[in-house]
């Protein structure tokens, strides 16, 4: 709809000798016996899936190697060229380094780095995103600290020194020979930039100054390439409105508006789709998801927590699994191949994998020594509070595309199946755990279907065959917990089993409030509520409460019908404690059918001397209707009290 959105070539400025590339010209392994892959229609053949991968010159400086499908030693570059990548993304901090060299971490990712990566890329026929962060470590929506030789400049002189600074880095990359396609101008900038903050006096002017100078050094020196503003959160709607709005009112010159989009924290695709579209349309610029990932397996390779999949099982929608990692790609791409002026995908750091060390202290020891892990301990002096606490090593390496001992994953093959598609025969891919809670007493009946994520990322139930089971030694053992395995679509299926006694009453200690309970007073009186009060209450934080105020003697009963209960024997008692009560007539009561028919006398005497009322032996016959309650009279017209915990189990 805008002239914008005709496939517009993304021309690079190397002054090396013109490379003639088209993405096609790459050989890819566009083949797979066991990933699903559902062609992506509509792609444009420019598309761009990129790559960020600013980390592997300082894992390699470690020992690690990256080896193609069939195992062969090879620049890891050529790996994803080979994959159908056709772009690197790489980071650039300006002076990632403490006074005496060390470098702060996170692949050490300086200038140098990147003409080095930029090089590799260029040989493989990819194009570079150069992604300034200016500053000298990450920056992210949580930080924006502006590199230490620019700390104490005042907005004019920092905005030259951010132009000359990109003028020269770009110089070089190109003088290099590095093809580059896009520049972006700061990284997830979500109203902050180099130390500026959108919150202060004049915030947003100082940071849209900061992005026009970069992006002016940028058509200088390479009048071909995108100038990308990037930003993050898109769940934020009306943040994104605000960023788009500013970029046009301070007059930004960019080309492309970039969303990282990560699935467990962004919000959905549709949500991604509409807001990024509507900028797209509202400014007429191009978009991309400029930052995603996914993790393929719940498991850390590397001796340090990763940030998801610790506690396994399946998030928003995609198993941890290498066809989970897939369809979250293609699932992204897809969203963005739809958006008018979508022009592709980059995920992030697919190939950041564990160091190579043995253990903790060998890791440690390469993290230190060549930056290879998130942050090092040198990095305090600059970021005290994050990296001075929790320096160590990757926290992303279940979401890279190649294992721990650096092999490609066949799910990596999902960038150049994207085109064409790969639909093998679909089956379970992830089932999920089963959970059951099971009355001592009770039957225990295991389920004959479980949940499966299937390849095609549909959810489906299978049925499931568990391993046999000594039922009548798991009534035997008491309460305790039990996992049962079995095998459901060829997979390992587990259940849970938490042997309970198990409580037929509802809302049992009155956490929920009234829910389930009737009271009825004989007489009105000042307090009869559910009361929140932790110091007052036998479990939990809350009880039935009652106060007669010095006005009338106290008279109610409190009870619940059970909703459907099995015929059998079960026994039911409930505790209370109270004081002035004169005369009291207290008990619990059990109705069959209406009538009371069993009851169990007790008693209030001090502050916190709960007593407990036991009705035994109540015998139900099928289609009874029960309900258990307490009934309290005092002829104290003070009398207080407090009621909790009905308990109704059933008995052998
Ligand atoms: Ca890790």
């Amino acid at each position: 709809m805008t002239p914008l959105m005709l496939a517009a070539p993304l021309a690079s400025c190397s002054q090396a000798k013109s490379v003639d590339w088209t993405p096609n010209k790459i050989k890819t392994d566009a083949s797979s016996q066991s990933l699903y892959v559902k062609k992506v229609e509509n792609m444009p053949k420019d598309f761009i899936l990129g790559m960020d991968a600013s980390c592997v010159p300082s894992l390699e400086a470690g020992g690690v190697r990256y080896y193609d499908h069939e195992g062969n030693e090879q620049d890891v570059y050529k790996i994803l060229a080979q994959n159908g990548i056709n772009y690197i993304r790489v980071r650039i901090w300006n002076d990632p380094y403490d006074k005496n060299g060390n470098g702060y971490g996170g692949g050490n990712c300086d200038l140098e780095n990147a003409i080095e990566i930029g090089k590799r890329a260029t040989a493989n026929g990819m194009k570079l995103l150069v992604n300034f962060h200016y500053s000298d470590f990450w920056a992210d929506p949580a930080k924006q600290m502006a590199p230490k030789a620019w700390k104490d400049m005042d907005i004019d002189t920092k905005s030259q020194a951010l132009y000359e600074y990109t003028k020269s880095c770009l110089e070089q990359l190109r003088d290099a020979g590095v093809e580059i396609g896009m520049v972006q101008v700061g990284n997830e900038t979500n109203g902050a930039m180099c130390g500026e903050d959108a919150s202060a006096l004049g915030g947003w002017k100082k940071i849209t100054q900061l992005m026009s100078a970069g992006s002016k050094a940028v058509r200088e020196v390479c009048p071909d390439a995108l100038v990308v503003i990037h930003f993050a959160n898109p769940e934020k709607v009306t943040n994104y409105e605000s960023y788009g709005k500013n970029l046009d009112y301070y007059g930004v010159d960019y080309d492309v508006f970039a969303s990282s989009y990560y699935p467990f924290w962004h919000g959905t695709l549709e949500n991604l789709s509409s807001v990024l579209g509507d900028i797209a349309a509202k400014y007429e610029k191009r978009i991309m998801v400029a930052e995603t990932s996914f993790a393929y397996t719940a498991e850390d390779s590397d001796f340090y927590g990763n940030t998801i999949g610790q506690d396994g099982g399946i998030v928003k929608d995609y198993p941890f699994t290498e066809q989970g990692q897939a369809n979250l790609v293609r699932d992204v791409v897809k969203t963005v191949v739809n958006i008018e002026g979508g022009i592709g995908v980059f995920y992030w750091e697919g190939t950041w994998i564990a160091a190579g060390g043995e253990s903790y202290e060998e890791n440690l020891a390469l993290w230190e020594k060549n930056g290879s892990g998130w942050a090092s301990s040198y990095a305090a002096e600059y970021d005290p509070d994050d990296a001075g606490k929790w320096y160590g090593g990757c926290a992303v390496d279940n979401q890279a595309f190649f294992d721990a001992n650096g092999k490609a994953l066949e799910s990596l093959k999902v960038f150049a199946l994207l085109r064409e598609g790969n639909v093998v025969v679909n089956r379970a891919d992830a089932i999920e755990d089963t959970s059951l809670v099971c009355d001592l007493n009770g039957e225990i009946v295991l389920p004959t279907t479980v949940h499966a994520v299937m390849l095609d990322n549909s959810k489906q139930e299978i049925p499931v065959e568990w391993q046999d089971v000594d039922v009548e030694a798991m009534k035997a053992g008491g309460v305790a917990k039990y996992t049962i395995e079995g095998s459901a679509g060829g997979m390992q299926a587990l259940c849970y089993i938490s042997m309970v006694e198990y409580n037929y009453l509802e809302n049992w200690s009155f956490e929920q409030g009234n829910t389930g309970w009737t009271a009825k007073a004989e007489k009105s009186f000042d307090e009869l509520f559910v009361e929140d009060k932790v110091t007052d209450s036998l479990t939990g934080n809350k009880h039935y409460h009652f106060w007669g105020a010095g006005q009338d003697v106290v008279e109610f009963t409190l009870e619940q019908t059970v909703a459907s209960i099995k015929s059998g024997k079960y026994k039911y008692s409930i505790s209370i404690m109270g004081g002035d009560g004169g005369e009291t007539e207290i008990y619990a009561y059990v109705k069959i059918n209406g009538e009371i028919v069993q009851t169990a006398p007790t008693q209030i005497t001090v502050y916190n001397e709960w007593h407990t009322a036991t009705v035994e032996n109540i015998v139900l016959a099928e289609g009874d209707v029960l309900t258990v309650g307490i009934y309290v009279k005092c002829s104290g017209p003070n009398a207080w009290g407090k009621i909790d915990d009905a308990l109704l189990n059933s008995v052998k």
